[in-house]
This record gives C-alpha cells, structure tokens and sequence, in this order.
C-alpha cells in the first residue's frame, strides 16, 4: 500500500517511509491512498483470531513493505507488554460494553499505539543504519507512554520535558522511574507551554534538529492510527449486528481509526464523539462551527486540546479528496481560528458521527451514578464517553464506550465522585519506592539544547 499527503505534495511511498516522515514534508498528514474494503468472507474468518492475530491481519494490508515474520513478531511483542489475555477487553457494564484499552505498562490506550510504534521504529532504523532521538513535551499521558514504547530500544533514545511539580503524581512516577539509560525526563522550572515553547524551538534549528537526528512520535504518525484501527476492527467483530463506539476525544486521532475501521468494515453505525468542555469538535459535528477556543483546563486533561492535530486527515475525505481545498481551508484557518461547513457537507458528517460533551461536574456525576449502578469505577476521560453514551443511547445498537485510561491514574478525580481512590493495579505499586531520575532545568532553550547535545545518542 502506498501513502499520500492531505495537501498533495507527497504520494507514493511505502509504510517504512511515512512511518519515518511522521508529519509529511509539505506540511499535510498522510494516509493511505485507497481505505482497503474488507470483504465479508474475510471479516468472518477473523472473528475467530485472537486480538495479536487480528492486528497482524489488519496492519499486514497497511504495511506490506514489512516482511510478514518481521511485522508478526513486532506485533506481538508489542502486546506481551500488556497484562490482559485478551490485550483489550470488552465488559458488559449496565446497557454499555466498556471496552478497557488500559492494560498497557502506563495503564492508558496511548500504550496500543506507542508499543507498537517504538518496536516498528527500532527495526527501521536498524534496516536505515541510522538513529533517532526522540524530543517531547508532555502534560500527561503521551509522555510515559512515549518513554515505555522507547525505553530499552536500540538506536534511540527519549527526551520529554514536563512542568516540574505540575504533572498528576501518578504520571510523574510512571515518567521518572524508568531505569534505562535511552530515558531522559527533564523537567523544566515553568508551565506545560513553557515546554511546549522549547520544544518548538529545538525543532526550529534545523542544523541542530539534523545533526542530533531529532524526531517526535506524536498522534500524526500514520502507525499510530493504524495500531488504533486494530480494536475497532476487534470490537465489530464481537457483534453480529453493526455497533456504536463512544470515544472521549483530544486530538482526534484515536476517533479517527474508528473511521478507517467503519470504511473498511461497514460493521460500525456511528462513532459517538465525546468530548468535555473543550468542545470544538462537539460544535463542529453538531453545527458545523469548527472554531478554536481557549482551552479550559479539565478533571480529564487529556481531552484539554482546541485544536485537533489529526482532524485534516478527516478533512480530506469530508471534502472529496481533494488535496487543494484541504491545504486552502488549513491555511484559512490559521488565519482566522475558524471553519464553516455547507449543509451538504455537514449531512456527511452526519452520516459518521453523532456527538456530545459533558461538563466537569457531569463527568463526576457519571462516575459516581455508573459506580453505585454496576459497581465499576470509571477514569475522568471515560466517564466523559459513557456520560454521552448513555444521553445518545439507542437501543438498537450495542455500543461500546472506549476505556481510554485506568481509573487509579485519576485518583483525586475519583475519589472526589465516589469518596474512596480506586484500588491501585501492580503496574503502579510496583513503581511506588522506586528512586526518581530526572533533571530540572531552566526554561531556557540553550540550556536544554545542551543538555541534548551532551546526551544524544
Ligand atoms: C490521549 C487521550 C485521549 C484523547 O485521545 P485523542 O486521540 O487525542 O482524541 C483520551 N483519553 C485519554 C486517557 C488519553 O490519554
């Protein structure tokens, strides 16, 4: 399968190379450049597979530059990391199917896409001869996820910058107790943005950015969505009538494997878009109106995004393909913070997605209702999903709502809805007397760009 730009200045390279390219060179996200139709024969074959041979089925159609061994034995290392036979399992809880993307080694689904990615680039940069040091910043999740999916690997190394004393207890643990030597946590005397800055301006210095072979696995990388397909593909094939998915929304990359899964399947109906109160992508499902915000900080941090970094990839199908309009409505709304859409298109987008938002105190509320009525404890971000659920709900259609984080990663929120923190999994206490490594720095770009120069690999 070959892959292509949203804006048009990239088409025909293989997986390896968009993999690689992360962000395409012009600027645009790239996607395959035909969504693979699968035929029912082979969607009843699958429905026997275990989720590690599922995945291979699925990712082998989108990497088949890969040698078949190699991607098998990357898939499956990547799932051994999790702590469920199943890798994702699906609960009935009350009228809703919660499926708990949270068995990963930092108890988020963030792990399904980032182990995955970390193995897939060790092999390629073994096959490339070449190396690359990763540099994030994080105010949560995506930083422990990013180091679990590096640490250890060979030819890369990990940089991720975080707010010193602002990140939630749990995440800081996760970040700063990991032994490996590839691990750098530096934390930085200042805010996530702050982080953010500095971040931007290594990138910036391109000199720098080459000689030290830097790179980023945010949500634009195409193998993360593809790992993410994955347990839509896996939540269908449990019904045999077609479903719901419910899914609490940041940046819209995990909804949006949800919309490759339902093209290639047709066994999905909907995807309900949840989101809190930063509800841009709520205002454009609902009426069209995609305009940025400011961002509100929220008991569900993860889903704290205005802009959505993976909404041009759904651009690009909402308007036809057409790579001219996508790069001319991204320009438009860089300039003006806004995008309107015509009746016509928003009938499409119907045709996808339904959508609603909870608010904080719904988001507590639903915690608190769903414990006393089935006895299960739900995150912040999930309670978000399964509060809209429940208000969308109809009964025609098994929904499932994604569990996108463990609820003991949440404790204060939790126990603010229900009186009590969640019972702690091992994957936490395990890292509770362990020692923290970390540096702090200045918020200062020399002085972290020295602190890279003298650990790169
Ligand atoms: C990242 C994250 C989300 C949002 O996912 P997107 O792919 O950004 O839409 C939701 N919940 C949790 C727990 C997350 O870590």
């Amino acid at each position: 399968m070959k892959y292509k730009s949203t804006r048009g200045g990239v088409a025909g390279i293989d997986f390896s190379q968009a993999v690689l390219m992360g962000l395409a060179t012009d600027g645009g996200l790239l996607l395959p450049e035909e969504i693979p139709k699968v035929s029912k024969e082979v969607l009843e074959r699958w429905r026997e597979l275990s989720y590690v041979d599922l995945a291979y089925e699925v990712m082998s159609i989108f990497a088949d530059d890969i040698p078949a061994e190699v991607l098998r034995e990357i898939v499956e290392r990547s799932y051994s990391t999790f702590s469920h036979p199943d890798v994702v399992p699906l609960v009935k809880k009350g009228k809703l199917y919660i499926m708990e993307l949270f068995y990963g080694p930092t108890l988020a689904f963030k792990d399904v896409a980032l182990q995955f990615l970390g193995n897939l680039f060790e092999y390629l940069l073994q096959q490339n001869n070449s190396k690359l040091n990763i540099l994030g910043a994080t105010s949560g999740d995506t930083g422990s996820a990013a180091i679990y999916g590096v640490k250890g690997r060979k030819n890369m190394a990990i940089f991720i910058l975080h707010p010193h004393n602002r990140v939630s207890p749990v995440q800081q643990m996760q970040m700063t107790t990991v032994e490996d030597p590839n691990v750098f946590n530096i934390a930085i005397e200042g805010t996530f943005d702050d982080c953010q800055y500095i971040v931007k301006s290594v990138f910036g210095d391109l000199d720098f950015k080459q000689r030290y072979a830097l790179g980023a696995v945010n949500s634009i990388n195409w193998a993360r969505v593809l790992a993410q397909v994955v347990y839509y593909v896996w939540a269908a094939l449990k019904f045999d009538m077609p479903i719901r998915v419910c899914v609490p929304t940041g940046n819209f990359g995990n909804i949006f494997a949800g919309y490759i899964a339902k093209r290639m399947t047709g066994l999905i109906d909907k995807l309900i878009l949840a989101t809190n109160e930063n509800d841009i992508l709520y205002r454009f499902v609902t009426k069209g109106d995609y305009s940025v915000g400011k961002v509100v900080p929220t008991i569900s941090p993860s889903m704290d995004i205005q802009v959505a970094s993976n909404f041009e990839r759904y651009l690009y199908y909402l308007y036809g393909e057409d790579p001219q309009k996508v790069a001319s409505a991204m320009e438009e709304f860089r300039k003006t913070g806004s995008l309107s859409f015509s009746s016509e298109e928003m009938r499409k987008v119907e045709k996808d997605f339904i959508s609603g938002f909870a608010t904080q105190k719904e988001t507590l509320e639903t915690i608190k209702r769903f414990y006393q009525e089935t006895g299960y404890v739900l995150d912040p971000h999930t309670a978000v999903g399964v509060k809209v659920a429940l208000e969308l709900f109809d009964e025609r259609y098994p929904t499932v709502c994604l569990a996108t984080a463990h609820p003991a990663k949440f404790p204060e929120a939790v126990r603010r809805a229900i009186g009590r923190e969640p019972d702690k999994p091992e994957a936490i206490r395990a890292l509770e007397g362990k020692k923290r490594r970390f540096v702090v720095l200045p918020a200062d770009v020399k002085e972290v760009k020295d602190y890279i120069a003298q650990h790169a690999i």
